[in-house]
């Protein structure tokens, strides 16, 4: 039976990240919006706050495991500062391919530090020439006694100029396509032939770094090899089920926080000597988006039930990014309209908004991969 009732833990986290949000990310954001400033210092605190890790377990520094209350805490930042949001999920995608498939050693290495909000994850699967088809990545990981020799570019790669890990994925035997890709954990900022590449200049998601790592002979160590070779391309597209739930939390967030500015304002603004609410237009606006939130949580908070008690997930969490991801832009589009001039200003956050909604539409798997993937489970 599908239960939405939340537990008093996910109702405390629920609770602790809509006030972390409003304390520690709302007086910065438009700033950390405009020059493009990932801080660093907000994610020790998201961890101080106990906020990181709560769907890992206690033994590698996380909270115990509940995904969701990971997600309540994604959709409750993303109405505030989606950029930061979307670092932490990001974030916590690394971890998830760390803590599925990696060893204890490999583990222990990075875990606690990023349960404990010291280090930031990324995880680099595109290329230049792999977006959509990610599994025709051209990276090369070629052994070498007791390392492998990394070449190739990731590109688009969220949190990279600002991790201190990354899950790279690498062909270590081209012949076999997708089948040779493999999986490596990487210290970015200490090894020698890895750096950071071109930085993107962004519509939207301006404080959430992303840029290329280009590969140029990297050593890495043969024990951090993740799981087994030729399985890399596997554990990506799990993590991908995962992430496109924090995904979807993201642009349910998002939705939510435009809705509610976008709602306080018309009931204030007058023009022709009524409020714009009073407006049935605007009004009936208003009451299709709140309905269009609702449907597109319930799809979200399924799938994360699903998850959370085993089930397969796969085509849930495409149907949730599908639903949650165009409701952003579907709610933000709206939301600056109603506003008038207003909405399109910085200072009113959902300009911001509306930017950041639009690559929910594109990361983590297009939405027209998303209805790929829902169609191959609706007839297969
Ligand atoms: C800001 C940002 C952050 C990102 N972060 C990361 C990250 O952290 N790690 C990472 O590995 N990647 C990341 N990505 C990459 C992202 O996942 C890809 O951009 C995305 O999967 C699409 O790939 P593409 O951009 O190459 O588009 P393309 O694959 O070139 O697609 C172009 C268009 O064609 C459509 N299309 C392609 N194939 C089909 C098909 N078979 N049927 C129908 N339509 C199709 C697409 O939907 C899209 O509309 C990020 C991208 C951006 C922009």
């Amino acid at each position: 039976m599908f239960d939405l009732t939340l537990t008093d833990y996910q109702k405390d986290i629920q609770q602790r990240a809509r006030d972390f949000a409003q304390t520690e990310l709302l007086p910065g954001v438009i700033d950390r919006d405009v020059n493009e400033e990932f801080d660093m210092s907000l994610f020790k605190k998201l961890g101080d706050a106990g906020l990181v890790g709560l769907q890992f377990d206690k033994k590698y520094g996380g909270h115990g495991n509940d995904y969701f209350a990971f997600t309540l805490a994604v959709e409750e930042l993303s109405k505030v500062d989606s950029s930061f949001a979307i670092s932490f999920a990001i974030a916590s995608t690394f971890a998830t391919v760390i803590d599925k498939f990696a060893n204890e050693e490999q583990k222990m290495h990075c875990l606690p530090r990023l349960c404990a909000g010291d280090a930031l994850g990324c995880f680099a699967l595109t290329e230049p020439e792999a977006g959509s088809d990610a599994g025709s990545a051209q990276s090369t990981a070629v052994r070498s006694g007791d390392k492998y020799i990394l070449n190739g570019t990731k590109k688009f790669i969220t949190n990279s100029v600002v991790a201190d890990y990354a899950v790279i994925v690498a062909n270590t035997d081209p012949s076999k396509g997708s089948k040779g890709l493999t999986a490596f954990l990487v210290d970015l900022k200490e090894t020698p032939g890895i750096s950071i590449g071109h930085i993107e200049n962004k519509c939207g998601i301006r404080s959430a770094r992303v840029a290329e790592i280009v590969m140029e002979n990297a050593e890495i160590p043969a024990d951090r090899m993740v799981g087994e070779e030729g399985r890399g391309f596997k554990y990506a597209l799990t993590s991908l089920n995962y992430g496109r739930l924090g995904v979807a939390a993201q642009g349910l967030g998002l939705a939510e926080g435009a809705f509610d500015i976008c709602k306080d304002y018309i009931m204030e603004r007058k023009q022709f000597g009524r409020r714009i609410c009073d407006n049935q237009y605007m009004a009936f606006r208003m009451a299709d988006l709140q309905v269009d939130i609702e449907m597109a949580r319930l799809l979200l908070y399924k799938g994360v039930w699903k998850q959370q008690t085993g089930q397969d997930f796969a085509a849930d969490a495409s149907k949730a990014k599908l639903a949650c991801t165009n409701l952003a832009m579907k709610v933000t589009t709206e939301c600056v309209q109603s506003m008038g001039g207003k909405g399109y200003m910085r200072e009113q956050h959902v300009e911001r908004m509306f930017r950041d909604a639009k690559i929910t539409q594109i990361y983590e798997g297009t939405n027209e991969i998303q209805r790929l993937i829902i169609a191959n489970a609706l007839f297969k």
